[in-house]
């Protein structure tokens, strides 16, 4: 029988911490949770009425406490009773004015009356604990504060409602309902619970495996909207890197943060395609300033696009399209070749609507124009949907590692079963995999006791003696 390692018990102290970021503001909160919060507040703020459940009350902020001492500030100060508050503890924000000395005052009064000093994410971890979150939601909550796009804001909102453990729960259930199936098949054995086929069973893993896969295959896009990604525009010069570069840069221009001349004379600017984080990497900054330096500008240049290819996720091979393909474009293509990039063949303003190419050299290809914006918006699709490995944008994604390992795990395991299973091993054996992939789905939303499996072999198999 498993052991349930994770102990919900709830802390006991009651933590105290500054919630808003450092320095002057309109508002700064101090946040208090525990079973001391609500005692300790009336305490440090004297509320003008007893605190009440989901209600904000005006308080007076006081040198000494007490009433008599000279007023410091003015505060609404909102609790929240157990379990009904974010941490599923007694929880207490008290909003003062943003001066630092202000929220200083209060959390060392705070600490005085007997809180503690929260560590860095306590609220949410005793959010975790006390069973308000699980281990997805929480890590929404993180990725909601760190977002820089709405995109991402949305990704964690959703993530945050439960729209990834949504996606899992009903996998468990089954997985569990197998599970109770074979447990019962041995622990019973002796009172006449039939033994599962292997059919049965083979049906039943081969059921599970298949929205796993497809959870596992959205870390392509969570990925990349958690994460963002680079993309490199290498070429020969003057094939229109910088052009297409500010092309691209120009609508999203609101977010970007240039970094011009770093060591390796790329420029690289962070944009935002469609509310993904992206850095642009231009090997631009390169001019033939004579005839004699032609040659050295170009094996320069090719030399600064290989540097910026090998790092980037995604590659434009910028090419021009009133040219020949040269040896060292032939080259970058090659280089490119099974990655995600595509070969743009821009200037084609120059050159006539004559047909387009959908691939050079093997490379998905596209016409643009820098100069006059044609195919520029389809280049932005292109990009997007390369980057995303063409992943739907499905509620639910696997944003992080751990998620994605923990999906892994468990699709490796249900293999194992599913391979004991056709290869007649005791059923015991087959129920060894089965937990690991049970284990894996828990370590992703939390945890399942014993006694739930208990429960489900009992519920489902009405033994009746
Ligand atoms: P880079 O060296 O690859 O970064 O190339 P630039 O962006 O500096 O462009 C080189 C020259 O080509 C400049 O004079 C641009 O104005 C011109 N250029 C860039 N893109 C286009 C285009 O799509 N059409 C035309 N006609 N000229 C372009």
């Amino acid at each position: 029988m498993p052991t349930d390692e994770a102990s919900t018990d709830a802390a006991t102290d009651t933590i105290a911490a500054i919630s808003t970021p450092p320095g002057r503001g309109g508002i700064g909160i101090v946040r208090l949770s525990g079973p001391l919060s609500a005692s300790i507040a009336a305490q440090l703020v004297s509320p003008r009425q007893p605190l009440k459940h989901a209600h904000s009350r005006l308080a007076d902020v006081r040198d000494a406490g007490d009433a008599e001492s000279a007023r410091i500030d003015e505060a609404l100060v909102t609790f929240f009773a157990s379990p009904n508050s974010y941490t599923g503890e007694d929880l207490v924000e008290i909003a003062a004015h943003g001066s630092p000395v202000v929220l200083d005052f209060l959390l060392r009064r705070a600490l005085a009356l007997g809180a503690r000093l929260a560590e860095p994410g306590e609220f949410t971890q005793r959010a975790f604990l006390s069973g308000r979150l699980d281990l997805t939601q929480a890590e929404a909550v993180r990725d909601l504060i760190d977002a820089q796009t709405l995109t991402q804001a949305r990704q964690a909102a959703s993530q945050m409602g439960g729209a990834l453990s949504r996606r899992v729960a009903p996998v468990k259930q089954d997985l569990l309902e197998l599970i109770a199936l074979l447990e019962a098949g041995i622990d019973f054995a002796e009172d006449d619970v039939d033994v599962t086929p292997q059919a049965e069973i083979a049906r039943r893993i081969g059921a599970l495996t298949p929205p796993l896969a497809a959870l596992e295959a959205s870390f392509a896009r969570g990925r990349i909207v958690h994460d963002g990604f680079s993309l490199a525009l290498v070429g020969r010069p003057n094939v229109g890197k910088s052009s297409l570069f500010n092309r691209l840069v120009e609508r999203d221009r609101a977010i970007v943060t240039a970094t011009p001349g770093t060591t390796r004379d790329v420029i690289t600017e962070r944009i935002a395609l469609g509310g993904i984080p992206l850095e642009l990497v231009d090997t631009a900054g390169l001019r033939q300033k004579s005839r004699e330096t032609i040659e050295e500008a170009e094996q320069l240049g090719m030399l600064r696009s290989r540097e910026a290819l090998a790092d980037a996720a995604l590659v434009l091979v910028v090419l021009d399209a009133t040219q020949p393909l040269n040896d060292e474009e032939r080259e970058l293509l090659g280089a490119v070749e099974g990655r995600p990039a595509l070969a743009v063949l821009n200037k084609c303003d120059l050159v006539g609507s004559g047909p387009a190419c959908a691939e050079i050299e093997g490379i998905p290809a596209i016409a643009t124009s820098a100069l006059t914006g044609q195919g520029v918006p389809e280049l932005r699709e292109r990009i997007l949907s390369l980057a995303t490995g063409g992943a739907a944008a499905d509620p639910g994604l696997l944003t992080n590692l751990r998620q994605h390992q923990a999906i892994t795990t468990a699709l490796g395991a249900l293999a194992d079963a599913a391979k004991a299973n056709a290869g007649g091993i005791p059923h015991e054996m087959i129920l060894l995999d089965l937990y690991r992939a049970l284990w894996a789905l828990d370590s992703l939303t939390g945890q399942t006791t014993p006694d739930d499996i208990l429960n489900l072999i009992f519920s489902t198999f009405c033994i009746g003696k």
